[in-house]
């Protein structure tokens, strides 16, 4: 994938909307699928940038960070999509003077912290313990939820093909809706529906993708995630989603420190694979994530980063 570096600012930003999306890196479908989501919640502007430029107000500000997908029967130490996103954007929010904390089911804790020592970025990480989240919901100025099961309309939780998640992560969304109502920023990081933060957008998915208004557990509900967030970004990997927000906010800010390396990108998806993080799709450990092959991502944050930053990664 090569994109020429001396576009115009809006064509460089629209170019990271179209990288996220799996442009040249995924399924054509799930390409147009994203895009189709993108161009309906941008109505024509960059998401990546709208957001980014959201972001860059929160110096000194609390940013809680979420994430985790743990189902018993498929990944019990969760998957990889998601982790390593948070910890790329955090990094890139505490460069920024912001205050990230990160927050991921109890499963994945290790994990994350593994993660965080091999990135070398010094952020707090807690377990997601519903009674220690509900005493501290007031800190946080902004929130994001990256790729985390929001529950459906009839509040559960499920994997993209329809599986309800019993006795895995736990749904978070009640917090959501009150910092919602509260005015706090929230944002949303999903690629296939069942994420928080698809709640506005869930007629819109369940058009592009009708499979998504059923689901297995027989509760009804389908599998798109009802939980509303005031911005949402739809990725073909929700890491994605969080490494183009990063490169966005290093290209506005001329500092390339806050993108993520594709160095990084392989480093951690290994690191992940030790830990028995999964690849949500292949639901086995291994070089790769969302079923995309590890080196295919690679490229995406490499494009991204050189998009961002001008330079050669
Ligand atoms: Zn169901």
């Amino acid at each position: 994938m090569t994109v020429p570096l001396q576009d115009s600012q809006a064509n460089r930003f629209h170019a990271i909307d179209r990288i996220i999306a799996g442009e040249d890196a995924t399924a054509p479908e799930v390409y147009q699928y994203v895009r189709a989501l993108q161009t309906a919640i941008g109505e024509g502007a960059s998401l990546c940038e709208r957001i980014a430029r959201r972001l860059i107000a929160l110096k000194h500000r609390v940013v809680f960070l979420f994430t985790g997908f743990v189902v018993p029967d498929f990944y019990p130490q969760g998957e990889n999509d998601g982790p390593l996103g948070t910890l790329a954007l955090a990094r890139a929010l505490q460069r920024l003077e912001a205050r990230p904390v990160i927050w991921v089911d109890p499963e994945l804790l290790d994990t994350l912290r593994w993660l965080a020592g091999e990135f070398g970025t010094p952020i707090p990480i807690h377990p997601i313990h519903s009674e220690t989240l509900t005493a501290r919901a007031h800190e946080p100025d902004a929130v994001i939820a990256i790729e985390k099961p929001g529950t459906n309309a009839a509040g559960r939780l499920h994997t993209f093909d329809g599986a309800a998640i019993l006795g895995g992560s736990e749904p978070i969304d009640s917090l959501f809706h009150q910092w919602n109502e509260r005015g706090t920023f929230t944002l949303g990081i999903g690629d296939r529906g069942n994420e928080i933060g698809f709640g506005r957008w869930a007629s819109v998915v369940h058009r592009l993708r009708p499979a998504t208004t059923t689901c297995r557990c027989g509760c009804g509900g389908g599998v798109v995630s009802t939980t509303e967030t005031e911005y949402l970004l739809p990725a073909a990997v929700s890491n994605w989603g969080a490494y183009g927000l990063a490169a966005a906010l290093a290209h506005i800010t001329s500092n390339a420190s806050l993108a993520f390396h594709p160095d990084e990108e392989r480093r951690l998806l290994h690191v992940a694979a030790v830990r028995g993080c999964v690849d949500g799709v292949h639901r086995r450990c291994g070089f790769g994530v969302d079923g995309i092959e590890g080196e295919c991502s690679v490229d995406v944050v490499r494009s991204l980063y050189e998009l961002a930053s001008d330079r050669k990664a």
